[in-house]
C-alpha cells in the first residue's frame, strides 16, 4: 500500500549566516558538531539540537524505509519562516529554502514532494514567491498559524489565498509563534497546549473571516489533526448560534459546514481520538502525517493506524489518496 507522510521537515545542511548578512535579526543559521549533530543558532543564541536525519535526504528515505513510507511531503522548519524580517530579505530567505528543496525533489521524484515558504509579512512579494515556487515544482505552501500575531482572517492575507486557488497551490496551516509563549515556558506548554489552541485559532479565523467561503476551491489542510478545533466545535457552534453579533460578524455560514472540507493530518497519538477526528472528517479528509524527524511527532510513521481495526479502505484514504487528493496529484506519479 502506498504511503505518503504528507507532513515532515527538513532543513539545508548549510544556511547562510543571515544575520551577518543583513546585520540584524535573529535569524536561523547551522553550526555542525562532530557526532553529526547540528545546533540550531538563532541569531547567535543556541535554539535546539538537531539530528542529521533534518537534512540528510539518503538517511531520511532509509528511516522511512523501515515504516514501508515510500514517500514525504517536506516544507521547512517553521521557525525559518522570519516574517518578521524585512520582506526583501524575507523573500531571499524563502528562495533559498525553495530551491532547496525543488533540487531536491527533482532528484527523487517519487519519494520527496514539496512546500515552498513564501514571506508572508509582504502580499506582492509572497505571491511573486509563490508562482516562482509553483514552476520550480513546489505543489504547495506551509505557512504560519498567525503572521506576526495576526490572524489569517486579515484581509491583507486574502489575495496570497486566492493566488494560491488560482494557482492550485494546497496550503498546509502550521502552528508557530505559540500564544501564551512568554508566560508559559514551564513544562513544555507552548507545544502541548499552545500549538493545538494555535491551530484552532487558524482555523476559526479561516471560517469565520470567510476565507473558506470565498474561496471554495482552495485546498487547505489543518496541522495535527486540526488541533483543538475538531474537538471543540460544539462549543465553537454554539457559541456561533448564541452570540452571532461576536461571532457571525463576517460570515453567515455555520462553521460545523465547513467540516470535511479541509484537510487535517492524523498526528494525535490516540487512535480514539483519531477515530472522532474521521467520524467527523470522513477518511478522505484525513492524511498521513508525521511531523517527523521532531520528538513530538508520529515517528513509527501511522504504525498505530496500521495496526489499528479501520478498514482497508479507510487506512489507503488516510495513507495516500487523501493527500493526493489535497496536493492534486496522480497516484501513478509515486508508483
Ligand atoms: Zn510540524
Amino acid at each position: 500500500m502506498l504511503k505518503i507522510d504528507m507532513h515532515s521537515h527538513i532543513i539545508p545542511k548549510n544556511l547562510p549566516n543571515w544575520t551577518e548578512k543583513f546585520g540584524y535579526g535573529k535569524f536561523i543559521y547551522l553550526n555542525h558538531n562532530e557526532d553529526r549533530s547540528a545546533d540550531m543558532m538563532q541569531g547567535g543564541q543556541f535554539f535546539r539540537r538537531i539530528k542529521e536525519n533534518c537534512w540528510d535526504e539518503d538517511l531520511r528515505l532509509g528511516e522511512y524505509e523501515q515504516f514501508q513510507t515510500q514517500t514525504q511531503v517536506v516544507c521547512t522548519i517553521p521557525v525559518l519562516f522570519s516574517y518578521w524580517a524585512e520582506p526583501k530579505h524575507g523573500l531571499e530567505l524563502s528562495e533559498y529554502l525553495n530551491n532547496h528543496i525543488a533540487e531536491l525533489v527533482a532528484k527523487y521524484p517519487k519519494n520527496y514532494i514539496g512546500l515552498a515558504t513564501i514571506p508572508m509579512q509582504d502580499t506582492e512579494l509572497a505571491i511573486k514567491e509563490l508562482e516562482r515556487a509553483k514552476a520550480i515544482g513546489h505543489v504547495g505552501i506551509q505557512i504560519g498559524s498567525n503572521i506576526n500575531d495576526e490572524n489569517l482572517s486579515e484581509e491583507r492575507f486574502f489575495p496570497i489565498f486566492e493566488a494560491c486557488e488560482r494557482l492550485g497551490m494546497a496550503v498546509m496551516i502550521h502552528p508557530w509563534q505559540m500564544m501564551g509563549f512568554d508566560s508559559m515556558k514551564k513544562y513544555w506548554l507552548p507545544w502541548l497546549v499552545g500549538m493545538p489552541a494555535e491551530t484552532s485559532r487558524a482555523a476559526c479565523s479561516m471560517i469565520f473571516g470567510g476565507v473558506l467561503e470565498r474561496l471554495p476551491n482552495l485546498r487547505v489542510c489543518f496541522s495535527h489533526a486540526g488541533g483543538s478545533f475538531l474537538p471543540t466545535l460544539g462549543r465553537i457552534e454554539h457559541g456561533f448560534n448564541c452570540r452571532p453579533d461576536l461571532v457571525a460578524i463576517d460570515n453567515e455560514v455555520n462553521p460545523r459546514d465547513y467540516v470535511g472540507k479541509f484537510w487535517v493530518d492524523c498526528i494525535t497519538h490516540d487512535i480514539d481520538a483519531l477515530k472522532y477526528i474521521l467520524k467527523m472528517q470522513g477518511s478522505k479528509r484525513v492524511c498521513l502525517g508525521s511531523d517527523y524527524p521532531f520528538p513530538l511527532g508520529d515517528l513509527e510513521i501511522g504504525k498505530f493506524i496500521e495496526e489499528s481495526d479501520l478498514s482497508t479502505q479507510d487506512k489507503e484514504n488516510i495513507f495516500s489518496n487523501s493527500t493526493l487528493e489535497w496536493l492534486n496529484l496522480n497516484k501513478s506519479l509515486f508508483l
